[in-house]
C-alpha cells in the first residue's frame, strides 16, 4: 500500500479510547479521559478512559463472575482451542487495522506492525489454543490401593500488566496462555499505547469470549496499574516493564494478597563477537539489525556490542556502512525500517543517555541527534559509541533506544565476566567457530537466551524470560501454562 493510502486511511480511522468490561465499551467511573498522542507527528489520536481503582473493582468483579460460572473455565479445551483459533484468524483478518493503529500509537514502521506484530500475535493465539487440547495431566506412582492424580487448574482472575514497545505481543503472550488453560484476563495496557488491546478485546468478544472473560482498561501504572497489583481478588498477575516497576509489582503482589507474580523486566544484552567468528558480515548485519530493529525499543536489544580487539577496526568499518540503512523514516511509509521513539518523555531519556556517553568519554562514531525535526514526531539518529566502557552509564543502564555501545576485549573469559556484570540477564549472544568455545561461552553467559552465531532465534515453541534482574518468568512456550495454572493432587483411596 502506498504512503499516501496509510496515511488517508489513518486520518478516516475511527478511534474508540474506552475501556470493555464485561463485554461492553465503557469509559471510566470518573469520567476522567487522557489524550493519545501519536510519535509519529504528535497528533491527538483521541481520547482514551482513564481507568483507576473503581473500573478495577467493576472488571475484577465482572471476572469474577464469570471464572466462578465456568462460562469459559467450564468449557472444554477443545471449545476453548475453537475460539482461541477464531480469535487468531480475526486478528488476521483484522491485520491492516491492529498494524495501523500499531504504527500511529506507538510509532514502529508499518511494515514491521503488519508482518511481525499481527503475525506474532495471530500466531501466539493459535498455538495456545492448538496447544491446550494437547496436555495431559499426570498419575503419581503412588501405593497400590491408592490413585493420586495431578492435575492443572486455572488459577482464576488473571490481570496482565504490559508495555508499550510490542503492545500487541506483549498482550497476546499473557492473554493466550491465560485465557486457554481457563483464566478470565483483565489487560492493562500502556498508556502510552492502549489502543489495539482493545480492539483485541473486540476481536475476542466476536470470537466467541464470553462477556466478562476478557477486559482491558487503560490507564496509568499509578491508577489502573497499583489498583490491579493492590487487589484482593486477583490471583496472579503477568507483568511485562521496567525492572523498576516489577520490583513495585512484587511488593504490592505479597502486601495484598500474595497473589502469583510473574515479571518480565529489562535488559542490556551483550554480544561477543569473536575473532574466529565464522561470518563477519552476518554477525555485523545481526548486532547492526538487532539493536536498531524497533528504534531500539527492544527488552532483549543486543545494547553491549564485545568484540575482540583484532578484528574490531574491520568490524566498526562494515556496521558504520549499514547504518544508513536504519536512517528514521515516515513509519507510514512501507519502506522505512526505523520509526519513532514512543513519546517525548521517551525521547528526552535516550538524548540523556547519548548526552552520558560523550561525557563520560566514549566516542561517537555515528549519530547522536535528534531526526525528521520538522515532523512533530519524536526520532533519533541510528546511534553508535565506540571506546565504551562497562561501567559507563550507557553500558551499565537500559536505554530503551537506538544506541550501540561498543566495548573491545582481547580476553574471552574477560569479556564475558564483564557480559554478565549487569543486574541484567535478558539475552546475550557469541560468535565463534570453535564450537568448545561456543558452548563453554553460552553455559557461563547468565542469561535466560543465549544465541551462537546468529541472533534473530524467536519462536513461540521456546521460552522467553530473564535471570537476575530481568524478571522471575517465562512467557512463550507450554512453560507458560505453569504461570497460569495450579497444580492440584487429588487422592483417591482404592478398595
Ligand atoms: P514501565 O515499567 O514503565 O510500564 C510497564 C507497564 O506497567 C505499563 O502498563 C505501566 O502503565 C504499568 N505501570 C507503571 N507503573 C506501575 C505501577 N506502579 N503499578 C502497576 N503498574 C504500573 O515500562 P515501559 O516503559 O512501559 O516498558 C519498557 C520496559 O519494559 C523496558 O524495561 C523493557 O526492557 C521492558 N520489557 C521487557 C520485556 C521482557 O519480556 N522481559 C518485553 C518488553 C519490554
Amino acid at each position: 500500500m502506498t504512503t499516501s493510502l496509510w496515511h488517508e486511511r489513518a486520518a478516516a480511522l475511527a478511534i474508540d479510547g474506552r475501556a470493555f468490561i464485561d463485554g461492553q465499551r465503557v469509559w471510566a467511573k470518573s469520567e476522567r479521559q487522557f489524550d493519545d498522542l501519536s510519535p509519529i507527528d504528535g497528533r491527538n489520536l483521541g481520547p482514551v478512559a482513564r481507568c483507576d481503582g473503581a473500573d478495577v473493582d467493576v472488571a475484577v468483579a465482572a471476572a469474577r463472575a464469570a471464572f466462578e460460572d465456568r462460562r469459559w473455565a467450564g468449557k472444554s479445551p477443545a471449545q476453548r482451542k475453537r475460539v482461541l483459533i477464531k480469535f487468531a484468524d480475526l486478528v488476521q483478518k483484522y491485520g491492516p487495522e491492529l498494524a495501523l493503529l500499531e504504527t500511529l500509537d506507538m510509532g514502529k514502521p508499518i511494515k514491521y506492525s503488519q508482518s511481525t506484530d499481527v503475525g506474532a500475535t495471530a500466531n501466539c493465539l493459535r498455538w495456545y489454543g492448538e496447544a491446550i487440547d494437547k496436555i495431559y495431566d499426570e498419575i503419581a506412582p503412588t501405593a497400590a490401593n491408592s490413585l493420586a492424580l495431578i492435575t492443572r487448574e486455572a488459577v482464576g482472575v488473571v490481570a496482565a500488566i504490559v508495555p508499550w514497545n510490542y503492545p500487541m505481543i506483549m498482550a497476546a503472550w499473557k492473554i493466550a496462555p491465560a485465557l486457554a488453560a481457563g483464566n478470565s484476563v483483565i489487560l492493562k495496557p500502556s498508556e502510552k499505547s492502549p489502543l489495539t488491546a482493545l480492539r483485541l478485546a473486540e476481536i475476542g468478544l466476536e470470537a466467541g469470549l464470553p462477556p466478562g472473560v476478557f477486559n482491558v482498561l487503560p490507564g496509568f501504572g499509578q491508577e489502573a496499574g497499583a489498583a490491579l497489583a493492590l487487589h484482593m481478588d486477583v490471583d496472579c498477575i503477568g507483568f511485562t516493564g521496567s525492572t523498576g516497576t516489577g520490583k513495585q509489582i512484587m511488593q504490592m503482589a505479597g502486601q495484598s494478597n500474595l497473589k502469583r507474580a510473574w515479571t518480565e523486566l529489562g535488559g542490556k544484552s551483550a554480544n561477543i563477537v569473536c575473532a574466529d567468528c565464522p561470518d563477519l558480515d552476518k554477525a555485523v548485519a545481526a548486532a547492526i539489525g538487532s539493536i536498531y530493529f524497533n528504534q531500539g525499543e527492544s527488552c532483549n536489544a543486543p545494547s553491549r556490542l564485545f568484540v575482540e580487539a583484532s578484528i574490531k577496526e574491520r568490524f566498526l568499518e562494515k556496521a558504520l556502512a549499514l547504518l544508513p540503512n536504519y536512517q528514521p523514516g515516515d513509519p507510514l511509509d512501507e519502506a522505512t525500517v526505523m520509526g519513532a521513539i514512543v513519546d517525548a518523555t521517551q525521547l528526552d531519556t535516550v538524548m540523556g543517555y547519548i548526552d552520558a556517553g560523550k561525557e563520560a568519554g566514549a566516542e561517537l562514531l555515528a549519530g547522536g541527534r535528534r531526526a525528521r525535526g520538522d515532523s512533530g514526531g519524536f526520532y533519533v539518529q541510528p546511534t553508535l559509541f565506540d571506546k565504551v566502557d562497562n561501567g559507563m552509564r550507557i553500558a551499565r543502564e537500559e536505554i530503551f533506544g537506538p544506541v550501540l555501545s561498543v566495548l573491545s576485549f582481547t580476553d574471552l573469559n574477560d569479556a564475558v565476566k564483564q557480559a554478565n556484570a549487569t543486574p541484567f540477564g535478558l539475552q546475550a549472544a557469541v560468535w565463534t567457530g570453535n564450537i568448545s568455545k561456543a558452548i563453554q561461552t553460552a553455559r557461563a553467559l547468565r542469561a535466560g537466551t543465549v544465541h551462537v552465531n546468529q541472533y534473530d532465534g524467536d519462536d513461540i515453541t521456546v521460552p522467553f524470560g530473564g535471570y537476575k534482574q530481568s524478571g522471575n518468568g517465562r512467557d512463550k512456550s507450554l512453560h507458560a501454562f505453569d504461570k497460569y495454572t495450579e497444580l492440584k493432587t487429588t487422592w483417591i483411596q482404592i478398595g
